[in-house]
């Protein structure tokens, strides 16, 4: 293990901690995954890269991570309420499909777009509906507990007598009596004894789709308590990380911890990370302001607040370039800039393999001391920036102040013997540690670009000899493996095929 002085903000403790792990060198991290009835938008981006970037770090310094991260198939409640529609159930009838056949199709897509920003598959991917079991244990071990109630087939939580014996509203800072008064008048509906009580396990209606025999009847789990059910089994009652959006520390994790508490007798997780939200052009993302923009729209540039298509990487980037825990504003300005600036980073990194950065030197010493000094400054301040609270911002500025020497080399106007061997030697191992294994980012050259119009027209050219003489199993398999890569090829009227990116 490499020495550290990570320190993390703990959305518990309201304070950063030294990073300690449970068992080292081996780390649990859980992160809420999506729930799969729609196409994964930026929402979904920036817990997805946030987290990748943490499990790529811990990773890098000689952790072994068992990264979990879930899958809610099981369409469930909505908001902060407990009633609401199940809208993986709603999109399967409209559709006319099989409610697992949407959960497919949708985390299908999940996967492919998490691929295109380059984060790491999680260690297991566990499905809510595969869990049931679980759930329904930890649904009798709160009875046991007399911390949950059965009404009607249905089993609350009762949050009264819990907030007895230990504290509810530890994470999130709500206290119980405003939390009480609050929703009193919200929540009209009889079964509850109070409105602040959450659903473990609710009866299911005759035409709800997705439903399971219990010791309560036939029903479904509460959203909250596959979680506790997914995160205990692979990682134990109690593990290191647990992670997610802002938007699920209430009530979501709040209702975790106290599920942890009623079931195991202890917290869930050591240290609780939340990223912040995403604006876009300064306004909250939501479907009210038409303003949710799914990735495939960014990635294609078909959304109407967009002017261009952006690619994963600038997207990455973009999101990389501000420090988790702050407010993320998206608009074109900035994707744009966040496009040139990736851009620079990439140029000046791939300038490391040219021929003034390659010849064969013999200095051992520095022609210019203080460039020589500077440079490594630079260096030593990125782990220092990570370490503190994984602010890739800083760090990322760090290696845009480093651009000008390395183009400088390249081009010949400083020598490169003005850098020590030991430097030379450190920029180039240090330059891909970061942007490629940590930051996970890679470029976005025309050569790129070129290369894989130019594999695409092949790939096409073949798909269509193979048409001709009736090879229509060849012509097919062509067609759908690039589907399943998320590249579509259309037939024009004039015999031609084009092909895009997305679906
Ligand atoms: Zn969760």
């Amino acid at each position: 293990m490499k020495a550290h002085q990570l320190k993390l903000y703990n959305t518990l403790s309201r304070q950063k901690e030294d990073f300690a792990p449970i068992n080292p060198p081996f780390v649990g991290m859980y992160v809420c995954g999506p729930t799969v009835y729609g196409d994964a938008h930026l929402g979904h981006g920036r817990p997805a890269i946030t987290f990748d970037t943490v499990n790529r770090y811990l990773s890098h310094l000689g952790y072994r991570v068992r990264y979990v991260r879930n899958i809610t198939d099981v369409g469930h409640l909505t908001g902060d309420a407990d009633e609401g529609e199940d809208k993986i159930a709603k999109k399967a009838k409209l559709e006319q499909l099989e409610p697992m056949e949407v959960a497919q199709q949708y985390t299908d897509t999940y996967h492919r777009d998490m691929a295109l920003l380059n984060t790491w598959k999680p260690s297991i991917e566990p499905r809510a509906t595969g869990h049931i079991p679980e759930q329904i244990a930890l649904v009798e071990a709160i009875l046991n507990e007399s911390l949950a109630y059965v009404v009607n087939g249905s089993v609350y939580f009762d949050v009264l007598a819990y907030n007895q014996r230990y504290t509810y509203g530890k994470l999130s800072g709500r206290v119980l009596d405003e939390l009480m008064t609050g929703s009193r008048d919200l929540d009209g509906q009889g079964e509850k004894r109070n409105a602040v009580d959450f659903a473990l396990w609710k009866n299911a209606s005759s035409e709800h789709l997705m439903k399971w025999p219990s010791p309560w009847g036939l029903g479904f789990p509460g959203w909250h308590l596959e979680c506790t059910a997914m995160s205990s089994k692979y990682l134990g009652t109690q593990f290191d990380i647990h992670g997610g959006g802002m938007d699920l520390l209430f009530p979501h994790h709040e209702c975790e911890i106290a599920q942890g508490n009623a079931c195991n007798h202890r917290d869930p997780a050591k240290y609780w990370m939340h990223n912040n939200m995403i604006t876009i052009n300064g306004r909250k993302m939501g479907k009210s302001y038409n303003n949710v923009i799914k990735l495939t729209e960014l990635f294609a540039g078909t959304h109407p607040e967009l002017t261009q298509a952006y690619h994963p990487m600038t997207v990455r980037f973009f999101i990389l370039q501000s420090h988790y825990r702050s407010t993320l504003d998206f608009s074109n300005e900035a994707l744009q800039a966040a496009e040139k600036g990736l851009k620079r980073l990439w140029d000046a990194y791939e300038g490391l393999s040219s021929p003034n950065w390659t010849a064969t030197l013999t200095h051992v010493e520095a022609g210019d001391a203080s460039l020589d000094a500077e440079v490594n400054r630079l260096l030593n301040e990125i782990p220092e920036f990570v370490n503190d609270d994984f602010n890739t911002a800083k760090a990322l500025a760090n290696l845009f102040e480093l651009v000008s020497t390395l183009n400088s080399v390249k081009d010949g106007l400083i020598s490169i013997t003005a850098l020590s061997s030991s430097t030379i030697a450190r920029l180039k191992t240090e330059w891909k540690t970061w942007l490629e294994d940590v930051f996970g980012l890679t470029g976005v050259t025309e050569a790129d670009n070129e290369k894989l119009q130019g594999v695409m027209e092949l790939l096409i050219e073949i798909r269509k000899e193979a048409k001709s003489r009736k090879d229509f199993i060849t012509s097919d398999k062509i067609r759908d493996q690039l589907i399943a890569m998320g590249i579509q090829l259309k037939d024009e009227k004039g015999g031609g095929t084009s092909w895009a990116i997305g679906s």
